[in-house]
């Protein structure tokens, strides 16, 4: 660890920070109790803090969290300028996603909470200082809808029971709010009935969706949403763009600090509206949209087939038109792509790559670099896997050049950081070309054999589809081919 000039009790408690971090699976969003809690934020505590564990910075001054944030990041990114981080003006009811686990007490009666820490024992929370009000007064609601509805709650252990989860998620900009009642079944008992006195207390609620998790598992969601009111998913605005958030797709949890975050990453960028733009990891659409407006194309790439079917219709509904999508694992997409021969395939300017908190990918990673993109703006969640990343990134030539911390999550131990990494080594290119060479052999040696190789180990239309986002002679926009189910959005 380095010391930075930091005293070793500053430095204990960032250990302590990183070791909470790891120690924290993906778990229920962490509740508080806001009526307990005391605004001058330095001495206020949670009165479940320690049981819910999700504000690991609770009692500490918002200023001195930035610190401790700015620390660890340091420690983390190892010799990358660490800017100051950007915090928010009110770091207080930020959460617009909010998950309760509905369970029973000793004495029968219906909770709603969070699993306290390790463990599947609900901590009973009404009010938390970090979430969207509007969904704790929701989530308080069906608790007490339940009883007059008979509608029972999950047993994990007995496997009996019918509602597992509530989620809300509420749209800054817009308003809307959408709740998934996550039920152990597909049948809610009087469903009509049930949605009119839910609405009828929260008029703001807009649209409201079954989710079926019938599996015995920690993940929240299952796969399948039955619509019970409204159009199913919300709406909401983002540095100029308007998307739609179906309840199975990712969404910055913090809308206000994800503007700050994007402005930063498309400056990073120094896009002039000629380059070709990566946006990998992309969700719904959101950074690649957001930087379309000052590129000549973007290509995003996701897993996620439902996120990618909301950001076809999300660029539509923004009329952007020099963007497409692919359905695919982002390391697989740049690998076939890396794969082609140079005179052939779409010229990168620019990656923006924005991984889940295990980061990338080694694959991803060695991709990027045969492309030779100027720029690489790396956008994270978790420290740690972004310095593995970065000194991963270094050894291919990319070095990193800053580091805008964002906090996404006060009172969390969390936060987010966006890099902007340069090329730098001069003779890369050439180092590169003769890697591709080689990449190019092996792959056409296995096509030629009728094996499966690199270029064959997708389908060889999808590579036609790679060759042909081009732009079209004096239109400054890509002349793509035909759309491919839900793959892409012209
Ligand atoms: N850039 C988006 C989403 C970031 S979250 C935003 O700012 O909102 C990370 C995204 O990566 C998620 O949508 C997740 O579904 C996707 N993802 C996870 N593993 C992936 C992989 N191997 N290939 C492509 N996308 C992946």
């Amino acid at each position: 660890m380095r010391a930075d000039g930091n005293s070793k009790k500053e430095l204990d408690s960032v250990m302590a920070i990183e070791k909470n971090a790891k120690n924290k699976a993906e778990k229920v969003t962490g509740r508080r109790g806001e009526n307990h809690f005391r605004r001058d934020t330095k001495q206020g505590v949670c009165p479940v803090a320690k049981k819910c564990g999700g504000c690991q910075l609770q009692g500490i001054s918002y200023e001195k969290q930035l610190e401790k944030k700015r620390m660890l990041v340091k420690q983390c990114v190892g010799d990358v300028r660490v800017l100051p981080v950007i915090g928010m003006t009110d770091p207080l009811h930020y959460r617009n996603k909010v998950h309760a686990a509905f369970g029973r007490d000793k004495k029968g009666n219906v909770i709603s909470g969070v699993y306290e820490s390790g463990t599947h024992r609900i901590v009973p929370v009404d009010n938390c200082m970090i979430e969207d009000v509007r969904a704790d007064a929701i989530i308080a609601t069906i608790r007490g809808l339940l009883k007059s509805f008979k509608i029972k709650t999950y047993d994990e252990d007995s496997g009996f029971g019918l509602l597992r989860h509530v989620m809300v998620r509420t749209a800054h900009a817009t308003g809307e709010v959408l709740v998934v009642l996550v039920l152990a079944s597909p049948i809610l008992p009087a469903k009509n009935h049930f949605v009119k006195a839910l609405r009828a207390a929260h008029p703001e609620i807009t649209t409201i969706v079954i989710n079926v998790n019938d599996r015995h598992t920690s993940m929240v969601l299952g796969e399948r949403n039955i619509l019970l009111y409204g159009k199913g998913y919300i709406e909401d605005e983002l540095c100029g763009n308007r998307y739609r958030i179906s309840p199975n797709s990712f969404y910055q949890v913090n809308a206000l600090q994800t503007s700050v975050l994007y402005e930063k990453a498309i400056e990073y960028a120094q896009l002039t509206g000629t380059e070709t733009v990566i946006d990998a990891y992309c969700g719904i659409g959101t950074i690649g949209m957001t930087a379309a407006a000052h590129a000549k194309q973007v290509i995003g790439v996701e897993l996620n087939p439902s996120a990618v079917k909301d950001a076809i219709a999300n660029a539509r509904r923004n009329g952007c038109k020099n963007i497409a999508f692919y359905n695919e694992d982002a390391g697989d997409y740049m690998r076939k792509l890396a794969a082609l021969p140079a005179g052939e395939r779409v010229p990168v300017d620019v990656v923006f790559m924005d991984p889940p908190r295990s980061g990338s990918s080694e694959a991803f990673m060695d991709a990027v670099a045969l492309l030779v993109p100027k720029r690489v703006v790396y956008i994270s969640c978790d420290p740690q896997t972004l310095g593995r990343d970065l000194a991963y990134m270094r050894k291919h030539g990319y070095r990193p050049k800053e580091c805008q911390p964002v906090d996404m999550f006060p009172y969390t131990d969390d936060i987010e950081n966006v890099v902007l990494l340069e090329k730098t080594i001069h003779n890369y290119k050439e180092k590169i070309n003769k890697r591709q060479t080689e990449t190019e052999r092996t792959g056409k040696r296995n096509e030629s054999k009728g094996k499966s190789g690199i270029v064959r180990s997708g389908n060889r239309g999808h590579q036609k589809e790679l060759r042909k986002v081009r732009t079209a002679p004096g239109s400054g926009r890509p002349k793509t081919s035909k759309p491919k189910s839900d793959q892409r959005n012209h």
